[in-house]
C-alpha cells in the first residue's frame, strides 16, 4: 500500500519527507510539482534529485479520481463525475464568469444530515472523502483546463464546498484540502476565495474560525426554529440562536468578513413575506454583519417540495433589500448539462442510477459567493 501524496499538506508533506531523511526544502518543491505543475509522475519532477524520484516511487503516489461523466454546457460550465470506488460517485463543477472561475467541489458520498430539500440527503450517507479525495476534484479540474486552454496561468480562481457532502461533518479530512488550496506553494488562493457551506455543526465552525478561517456559508433556509428542525434536521442539535451565536464568533477570527446566508426558496414553506420580515429581524437581533444568498429550489420527485415561483422570490428579496441586508439571488448555470451543484441526485450504491439521475437534474449555482 503505497502512500497517496494528495493527502498531505504542506506540513505533512514536509514531516513525510522528514522521515525519508530528505530536507524540508525537498517537500516543498514536491508540493510544487503535485498543485502547481499538475504532475503525478515522479520521473517528470526534473529538479528533484535522482535518488529522491526512485525513493518516492516504491512507496508513493498522486492518485487522481477517475472520471466517469463530464458534461459542457453551452455558457463554459463544466461538470464532472468521479468515481471513488465501491459504486459511490461524487461531482464536482466548474463554472466560468466574467470576474471568477469558481470550481464547486463535493466533501463525502451521501449526506448524513438529511436535509428535506436536498437529494444528496436523500440518498444518505455512504463515506467520507480522504483529503487526497477532496483536494483531486480542484487539482484535476484546475490541470485539466490549463492543458484545454494551453496555460500555465491559474484558471480557477475560486473554490465552493457546495458539492455533495456536510464539510464541517468531515473536519479532519477538510482543513489539510483548504491549506492546501491557500497554501502559496499550492493553488494559492486567498481565504475569502475558499467558501466552506454548512447546515451549522456548530462546534466546527468554532474549530474553523481557529484553524481556517475562510469564508463561511451557512444554509438557512427557515427563520424559525420550528420550521428549520424540519428542513435542516442538525437544528434539532444546534437551533438557530446557538448557530447565530457561532456565526458571531466566527466574525470575531475574520473580523472585516461577512456570512453568506443561504435560503432555498420552497413553495409555500418558507417563502411568505412574512418569513421574510421574521428572517430580517433574525439577523438585526444579532446584529450580524450577513449576505443572503436565494436559490431557486431544483426539484426532485422524493421531496414533494416545489421552488417559489419568480415573482415570490423577487418579493422576498426586496423585503430583506429594504431592512438594509444584501440579498442576491443565485442563477442559473449549464442549464444544457443538467449541472447540479449541492443536489447531486443518485444512488450511492448503484453508480449507473447515480450518473443517470444527476444528469436530469438542474443546476443553481452559486454567484457572488465570495469576493
Ligand atoms: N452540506 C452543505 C454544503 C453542500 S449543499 C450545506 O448544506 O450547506 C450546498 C447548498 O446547496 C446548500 O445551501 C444547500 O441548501 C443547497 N441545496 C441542497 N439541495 C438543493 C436543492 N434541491 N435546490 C437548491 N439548492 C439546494
Ligand atoms: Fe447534506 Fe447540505 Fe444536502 Fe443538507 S443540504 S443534506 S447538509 S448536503
Amino acid at each position: 500500500m503505497t502512500v497517496n501524496l494528495l493527502d498531505y499538506d504542506l506540513d505533512g508533506l514536509t514531516v513525510f519527507c522528514e522521515g525519508l531523511g530528505e530536507k524540508a526544502f525537498r517537500a516543498k518543491q514536491l508540493y510544487r510539482w503535485i498543485h502547481q505543475k499538475g504532475a503525478s509522475d515522479f520521473a517528470q519532477m526534473s529538479d528533484l534529485a535522482k535518488s529522491l524520484r526512485e525513493k518516492l516511487t516504491g512507496i508513493a503516489h498522486v492518485s487522481p479520481l477517475k472520471v466517469l461523466t463530464e458534461q459542457k454546457s453551452s455558457d463554459g460550465t463544466i461538470k464532472w463525475l468521479f468515481d471513488v470506488g465501491n459504486g459511490d460517485a461524487v461531482e464536482a463543477v466548474f463554472i466560468p464568469e466574467d470576474d471568477r472561475n469558481t470550481l464547486c467541489i463535493s466533501s463525502q458520498a451521501g449526506c448524513a444530515v438529511g436535509c428535506r430539500f436536498c437529494s444528496t440527503g436523500h440518498q444518505g450517507f455512504s463515506r467520507n472523502l480522504t483529503t487526497g479525495e477532496i483536494i483531486a476534484q480542484l487539482w484535476f479540474a484546475e490541470h485539466t483546463i490549463r492543458k484545454v486552454k494551453g496555460t500555465e496561468d491559474r484558471v480557477i480562481s475560486n473554490v465552493v464546498m457546495m458539492g455533495m457532502g456536510e464539510p464541517l461533518q468531515n473536519y479532519a479530512a477538510l482543513v489539510p484540502a483548504l491549506r492546501t488550496m491557500l497554501s502559496d506553494h499550492g493553488y494559492g488562493l486567498s481565504r475569502r476565495r475558499v467558501t466552506v457551506s454548512t447546515s451549522g455543526v456548530v462546534p466546527m465552525i468554532d474549530k474553523l474560525a481557529q484553524d481556517c478561517p475562510v469564508a463561511l456559508a451557512v444554509s438557512l433556509h427557515a427563520p424559525t426554529d420550528v420550521l428549520r428542525d424540519d428542513l435542516v434536521p442538525l437544528n434539532r442539535k444546534y437551533p438557530l440562536k446557538e448557530l447565530l451565536e457561532a456565526c458571531e464568533r466566527y466574525l470575531q477570527a475574520a473580523p472585516r468578513d461577512f456570512i453568506t446566508m443561504e435560503y432555498c426558496m420552497l413553495q409555500g414553506v418558507n417563502d411568505s413575506p412574512e418569513q421574510a420580515k421574521q428572517l430580517a429581524q433574525l439577523v438585526k437581533n444579532v446584529k450580524l454583519p450577513v449576505k443572503f444568498n436565494l436559490i431557486p429550489f431544483n426539484p426532485f420527485p422524493q421531496s414533494g417540495l416545489l421552488c417559489s415561483a419568480p415573482k415570490v422570490v423577487a418579493e422576498f428579496a426586496k423585503i430583506l433589500q429594504d431592512a438594509g441586508i444584501v440579498t442576491t439571488v443565485r442563477k442559473t448555470r449549464g442549464d444544457d448539462i443538467d449541472a447540479a451543484c449541492g443536489q447531486l441526485a443518485g444512488d450511492v450504491q448503484d453508480r449507473t442510477a447515480a450518473s443517470e439521475r444527476m444528469a436530469k437534474r438542474r443546476v443553481v449555482m452559486m454567484q457572488k459567493q465570495s469576493a
